[in-house]
């Protein structure tokens, strides 16, 4: 089974996902947190009681037809499989298995950071834990390259992955004199630029095919200005440092080291500025919101350009099964006076309504600035 690294596209595919006639998704979540199941036994007891978890919740479920229960159970045995076979681990902290025959749906996800073991019935993929995961967290590459090697990383704070290699023929430079010298010379300096246009072909094309949010580049001082340049203006302005590192020979581990501390001072000014842009907006200016009410009454009316909230918010709400208006009580819908119903989770609907008009999701980690507010929050777009 091959897994997939979450990125944001596929969280706003899986927030949108809605199978035919109200049928079910099974959404699984494994920890792999190598502190308590590096073991095959942990893991094996792991895997076990999120299957009972799982055919427990499924035996919850009423009113469901038979042709229902039938496909709920052929859901259950494919995650059961994934999970009980050669699971795609590597490098991942956990894993989440989505499955639904009515919704055509199976996907395997690799996730960064560890979340808790859990499983999820309900009529949509539970997409909560990934954007907790995801959308605070921004996708980064890295780009190193010397006179004749380039190296690309992607990945962010938590883990990063070489993705690709370009290596270009580049003389070597002699220590001669005179005029041939300096001929031999410029045609050197221009095979360098050559490899270094290469290289920032090469990031262009990933970022082309799977974009990434924020830039580090690497390479020996006299070359790293050359480097930039050669990045056209959609990279330039993702630019986010300089990282010092040997460009042939650093691991990826000893990059995320390195790359570390910028990266963190970059995720760092980001929530900042959010934060500053919302406090501005509450307190004058409109454009932003905070409290549970008034932030989906923003989401319901697609004005969100980021949602803001505290790490482990949660709430209630009610939600218009017919428009999917979000409020925090159930009463009749102001688009169409259908009678709101009520959702235990309300957050994982304002994150799916989030997603769904390609707002940022921002999981307020290093300030408190949301604690008064009601601990939620968003900038608006008008
Ligand atoms: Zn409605």
């Amino acid at each position: 089974m091959q897994a997939q690294d979450l990125d944001r596209p596929t969280l706003r595919r899986l927030a949108e996902t809605r199978p035919a006639d109200g049928g079910l998704v099974v959404s699984a979540f494994l920890s792999l947190d190598p502190s308590e199941f590096a073991t095959p036994p942990a893991r094996a007891t792991a895997v076990r009681s999120l299957l009972d978890e799982a055919r427990r919740r499924a035996g919850e479920r009423d009113g469901l037809s038979h042709a229902e229960r039938e496909a709920l159970k052929a859901d259950l045995a494919r995650v059961q499989r994934v999970l009980e076979g050669d699971l795609p681990t590597d490098g991942a902290n956990a894993v989440a298995v989505f499955a639904s025959s009515g919704a055509g749906l199976f996907e395997v996800l690799r996730l960064p950071r560890s979340v808790g073991s859990d499983v999820v019935i309900d009529h949509s993929p539970f997409v909560e834990p990934l954007a907790d995961l995801h959308g605070s967290e921004r996708r980064w590459a890295v780009l190193l390259s010397n006179r004749r090697t380039a190296r690309l990383f992607t990945g962010g704070p938590a883990r990063l992955e070489e993705v690709e290699h370009v290596r270009d023929e580049v003389r070597g430079q002699h220590a001669q004199g005179g005029t041939e010298q300096t001929r031999r010379q410029r045609s050197i300096d221009h095979e360098v630029d050559q490899h270094l246009r290469n290289a920032a072909e090469a990031l262009r094309r990933r970022h082309r095919r799977r974009s990434f949010d924020r830039l580090l580049v690497g390479a020996p001082p006299e070359l790293v200005g050359r480097l930039e340049d050669a990045l056209d203006a959609p990279l330039r302005e993702r630019l986010a440092g300089r990282v010092e590192v040997d460009v042939e020979h650093t691991t990826a581990n000893a990059l995320l080291e390195a790359a570390g501390p910028l990266l963190e001072a970059d995720e760092e000014r980001r929530e900042r500025e959010a934060l500053d842009r919302l406090q501005a907006g509450v307190g004058g200016g409109g454009r932003g919101v905070a409290g549970l009410a008034d932030t989906l009454e923003a989401l319901s009316e697609q004005r969100v350009e980021i949602l803001v909230m505290n790490d482990g918010f949660g709430a209630e709400g009610a939600r218009c099964p017919s428009c999917g208006w979000l409020g925090v009580e159930a009463r009749a819908c102001p688009a169409d006076g259908t009678p709101l119903e009520h959702r235990k989770d309300v957050v994982e609907d304002a994150i799916e309504r989030a997603l769904a008009q390609s707002a940022e999701i921002l999981v307020a980690q290093r300030f408190e600035d949301l604690s008064p507010l009601g601990g939620v929050g968003a900038v608006l777009r008008f």
